[in-house]
């Protein structure tokens, strides 16, 4: 059970599967990729696996001879017989036949300890999946994920630099990020239009920066990255504070306010969100 044999296009062919566009289908057929995710994703024995869009399983095999316990969600129906029938050697796989930006991931964490989830991402869900996962409060370690190459150094990036902007410091607050390897479009069938990364994301028992209010936190964020090229005195207008407040709030931060939004540090933009949630609150 535990020989790795790369047959995706001889699966494919044998069930005679019509790939679904819409589905953001591709299928890797290249084992070192699927190597180095699983081993990215530093997947054990003691780690029950969440996997999204399962496919044809080809890198649920890999997972299943890893970890503990592999659940995948998978959307499409035309795939659920498949993976039935390919997978039914294995005890320790379980289907869930689901939207993932839609299932109860509570439920399916239940009392595990160390939970992982790994994803060959259908690219539309992206980064509505992504923030989801971070937000929602989910008591996982790590989301190791194969994304369009442009998301993932938009997840990243750190300031100063292009990429870098609300996704970057979205992540950056819940997580370590950390990336595995490039992947051209040749690993798959059919081939996407656009290289791809896998990236790491660690869970951080704690968040690196405690703003007092999370919602001003990322409400400045957003704004700050609105008008890229704007300086934040001016993207910071939708606030509504007074010339004088927001002058004050500049100052007490350090920052200066024709600084624009990419050049502030996680740690800046939590300053300057305290400032402004201690002039809010004295108004
Ligand atoms: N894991 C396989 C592999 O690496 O070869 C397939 C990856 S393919 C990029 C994405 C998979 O996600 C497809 O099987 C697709 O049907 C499935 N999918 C698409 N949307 C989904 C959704 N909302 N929920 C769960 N699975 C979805």
């Amino acid at each position: 059970m535990n020989t790795i044999n790369i047959d995706t296009k001889q699966i494919v062919s044998k069930y005679g599967f019509k790939f679904t566009k819409s589905l953001g289908q591709n299928f890797l057929t290249d084992e070192s990729v699927l190597m180095d995710i699983v081993n990215g994703a530093a997947v054990n024995e003691e780690d029950m696996v969440i996997e999204i869009g399962p496919g044809i399983g080809t890198l649920t095999k890999v997972l299943l001879s890893k970890a503990k316990m592999v659940n995948a969600v998978e959307l499409d129906s035309k795939l659920i017989p498949i993976l039935e029938q390919e997978l039914k050697e294995y005890s320790n796989f379980k289907l869930i036949h689901e939207d993932a930006l839609k299932i109860d991931y509570n439920q399916l964490i239940g009392d595990e300890k160390s939970v992982k989830i790994v994803a060959n991402l259908p690219y539309y869900i992206t980064t509505p999946i992504i923030s989801h996962l971070l937000t929602g409060g989910y008591n996982f370690k790590s989301l190791t994920v194969m994304i369009q190459k442009e998301v993932a150094e938009r997840i990243a990036s750190k300031e100063n630099c292009k990429a870098y902007g609300a996704l970057s410091l979205l992540v950056q607050y819940y997580c370590d990020v950390e990336v595995i390897r490039k992947v051209p479009p040749t690993s798959f069938i059919p081939q996407p239009k656009v290289d791809s990364l896998v990236i790491r994301m660690d869970k951080l028992d704690t968040p690196k920066v405690q703003p007092k209010s999370i919602e001003l936190f990322f409400r400045i964020i957003r704004e700050s990255f609105n008008m890229r090229r704007k300086t934040l005195w001016n993207s910071l207008k939708g606030l509504k504070l007074s010339s004088d407040n927001m002058t004050e709030a500049f100052q007490v931060a350090g920052i200066d306010p024709v600084r624009r939004g990419e050049t502030l540090s996680i740690f800046e933009f939590a300053t300057l969100a305290d400032c402004i949630y201690d002039i809010l609150g004295e108004k």
